[in-house]
This record gives structure tokens, sequence and C-alpha cells, in this order.
């Protein structure tokens, strides 16, 4: 038993040696996914030191009720640059068109060295079973990277990585085949403006094709400060009193803390990658206490 121990925390210090950054990766496949999936958790990394890249699988270039093709694309990628700007982060937009997403070898490939040049700690992804196709081909790209990436000589131009990085995917709520499970939950009450502000960035989306699409357009306020204002609302939902998330905050914040949350962003463990266990979650999250 006190052996066991010792090797674990031996084990833990060589992992993640003191000082030493948390590298973090997130993928959605539309520039604005990590953003709505992550971006306060992208935050908090960011705002202690840590490195974290949002990568978008698509340009985006269909998005949009008026416009479409590179100027869409072109416009998204600067909406994209200015989040990346707000959030302290970086965020690549890899040039595969909008809603014709599909997982060939070609963007596995793609995937495979996003991972290894970001050497990555952890990796975000949404569930292979979402409604949108990119969304769930973006999910099984990035389970066909998950072992892949410490293979040598596949993609050899880019080196393999030596440890397999953590593969968790963002909170979504589709039932089936099984619904969404809650193994780590951040509290993001300190960065939800910062959040608000990243979604505030894609202007394309959040104030103009999304409200066309919902038909919720002629409420969308002409001002600047107000759309953002109205955008909170739309976009922020407290958590109950009681349920898995509300569970999950107590169990890694302690009661006090835990109860008083009101803005979360929450992740599944992926079955493949590295398995952490408790101690390994609360080194790669430091927030977590
Ligand atoms: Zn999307």
């Amino acid at each position: 038993m006190m052996r066991g121990l010792v090797l674990m925390l031996a084990g833990a210090t060589t992992l993640l040696s003191q000082g030493e950054k948390i590298r973090v990766i997130a993928f959605g496949a539309h520039p604005d996914d990590c953003d709505i999936r992550s971006a306060g958790t992208a935050a908090l990394f960011a705002a202690a030191g840590h490195a974290v890249k949002f990568v978008s699988v698509t340009n985006g270039d269909v998005g949009h009720h008026l416009i479409h093709g590179a100027a869409l694309a072109q416009r998204r990628a600067a909406e994209a640059k200015e989040s990346a700007r707000r959030l302290g982060i970086e965020y690549e937009v890899l040039n595969n068109h909008d809603g014709e997403l599909l997982p060939t070898l070609e963007v596995r490939r793609q995937i495979i060295r996003q991972i290894r040049q970001w050497n990555a700690d952890i990796v975000l992804a949404p569930r292979p079973n979402d409604y949108h196709p990119d969304h769930r081909y973006t999910g099984v790209l990035v389970q066909d990277a998950a072992y892949m990436v410490v293979v040598p000589h596949l993609v050899p131009e880019v080196p393999a990585i030596r440890k397999n990085p953590v593969f968790l995917y963002y909170e979504d709520g589709f039932q089936r085949p099984n619904p969404f499970r809650p193994d780590i939950v951040v509290a993001i009450d300190d960065v939800i403006d910062k959040k608000i502000a990243a979604l505030d960035s894609h202007v394309s989306q959040f104030y103009e094709w999304l409200p066309w699409v919902a038909g919720t357009l002629p409420e969308v306020p002409k001002d600047p400060a107000e759309r953002k204002a109205w955008l909170k609302r739309a976009r922020t939902r407290e958590i109950g009193p009681s349920g898995p998330i509300r569970a999950a905050l107590v169990k890694w914040y302690g009661p006090a803390r835990g109860n008083a949350v009101k803005y979360h962003e929450a992740f599944e463990i992926c079955e493949y990658g590295m398995q952490p266990n408790e101690a390994r979650i609360r080194q790669l999250f430091p927030m977590l206490h």
C-alpha cells in the first residue's frame, strides 16, 4: 500500500514538473464551437499561464444566410482571431469546407499533426453522437487520432509524442446511445464575462446566422453593449441545486464552493488515450480546488 503510494506520487511529479505549462488543445468543427463548449475553461488555463489552442476543423464557409465561400471563411477567421485575443489563447482554422467534413485519412493526419505539434496534455473534442455531421465527424477524427499520435511511422514528418494525452469530450444533451457523463466539471463564474466576450467576437454567428436559423433575428439588439448583454442572457444557464453537474462540482470543489457555483463547463473522459486518476485530474486541472 505504502509502496504503491510512493510510486504514484513519484509518477505524478515526473508527469508534470513544477512550473511546467499544461498544454491544452481543443477541436471544434466550426470557428465558434470550441468557444461555446470550453472558452471559460480556456480562459482559466490561460490566466494561470498555461497554453491553450483552439482548432476549427472546417473554415465555416457555409454558416451564414447572406454570404458564403471565401468571403465568409475570411470573416470567420478574423472573428476566431479576435476571440483568441480576448481569451489569451491561440486559434487555428483549418481549410476544410463547412458542412462537408468526412473522417478521411487526410483530415486524420491534420488532427494528428495538430496534437503532436502542440505537445498536448489535454485534448478536447465533441462526442461522436452529435446532431451535426461536422461535429460528429470531428469527434470521430479525434478518436481516430487518439492512439495514432504515439505511432512514429505514421505522419513521420512530425515526431510522435511519447506520452498519450488525456482525451475529453465536451458536454452535450444527446441521450443516445448514452448520455454525457460529467467526469470533470469546471466552475467558470470568475470568467463568465470573458467567455461571453469570446462568443461576442463571432458576430456573424451569434448576432446574424444563429438567430436567423432560430427565427429570432428581430430580437437581436443593434447596440454592441446591448447585444452583448442579450447574448449573455441567451447563452448562460445557471445550474440547479441538484443533479449530476452539482454533485460533480461538490466532489471537485467541496460542498461550500461547489454548492455556490452558478456557471460551469463539463467534460467526460474518453476511453482512449491516458486514463487519469483523481490525482492526475487535479494536476491537469489546477483550478479544481
Ligand atoms: Zn458547429
